[in-house]
């Protein structure tokens, strides 16, 4: 009927059995239409939530893992070490993708814990540096899970990053990667994304001369253009001071 992918959410079902078969059943639609699979996965403090193993084996078996992605995966936060030590050596071999929505998970998850309270954000910067394909995302605009979404990118980088305790200056350098390029390997849509020759001109400018610069600064969007026309442009801010040292 036209859909561009199969989803599924498994920690939502009845059982840990109907979860696993949830899973299994993504992946055999997605296999049989040749469509993208991405499983709102285990998006919950519960450490016996396990379903990203079902779906990293199952993207692994059936070779489909760079078009399958794991949103969430909050649990993960809350595996013992020794688990997610066998767990990350799934994930290596199977290449799947992964979104993580900071600002709706800091929202919802440790809302059953006292103190200390759990942050709930799955496991950003191991999973990077195991190589993994990370990417920022929010999934709620203005709803009940969260009524905050802008859909301003910037300010879910800008969660994230403190969320997930990613300050060395290298890891600032390259945190625009989780809201541009990680995010389009994840939809697969490498071949047509990015400033390139023969390729779509759909593009934002920051105010910014890094990508440090871009974070510290949290830079307002100057101007954006899409299929090679102003979508809109932004006026500089301007400040007015007497303040001798904030002049010029
Ligand atoms: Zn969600």
């Amino acid at each position: 009927m036209g859909a561009d992918l199969v989803g599924a959410i498994p920690h939502f079902e009845f059982t840990r059995e109907d979860g696993v078969k949830s899973v299994h059943k993504a992946f055999e639609l997605a296999v049989k239409y040749d469509k993208m699979v991405d499983i709102h996965c285990d998006e919950t403090d519960d450490d016996q939530s396990r379903f990203l193993e079902v779906l990293a084996a199952e993207a692994y078996r059936t070779g489909i893992a760079e078009r399958a992605t794991a949103s969430h995966t909050c649990a993960m936060h809350s595996y013992n070490n020794a688990y997610a030590y066998k767990l990350f050596k799934l994930l290596g071999l199977s290449k799947i993708n992964f979104i993580s929505c900071p600002t709706e998970n800091i929202h919802l998850q440790g809302r059953f814990d006292a103190y200390p309270k759990r942050r709930g954000l799955t496991r950003v910067k191991e999973l990077t540096e195991a190589g993994m394909n990370v990417c920022f995302a929010q999934d709620s605009m203005s709803d009940p899970w969260y009524p905050v979404g802008s859909g301003n990118l910037m300010y879910v980088l800008d969660a994230g990053m403190h969320i997930a305790q990613m300050m060395s200056i290298e890891e600032l350098e390259n945190a625009l990667d989780f809201i541009t390029v990680k995010g389009a390997r994840t939809l697969n849509i490498l071949d047509r994304y990015g400033v390139e020759e023969g390729k779509p001109a759909n593009f934002i400018v920051l105010n910014a001369k890094s990508g440090f610069e871009a974070i510290c600064n949290r830079v307002s969007v100057a101007c954006s253009v899409r299929n090679g026309e102003f979508l809109f442009e932004r006026a500089p801010e301007v400040i007015t001071t007497d303040n001798p040292l904030l002049k010029g």
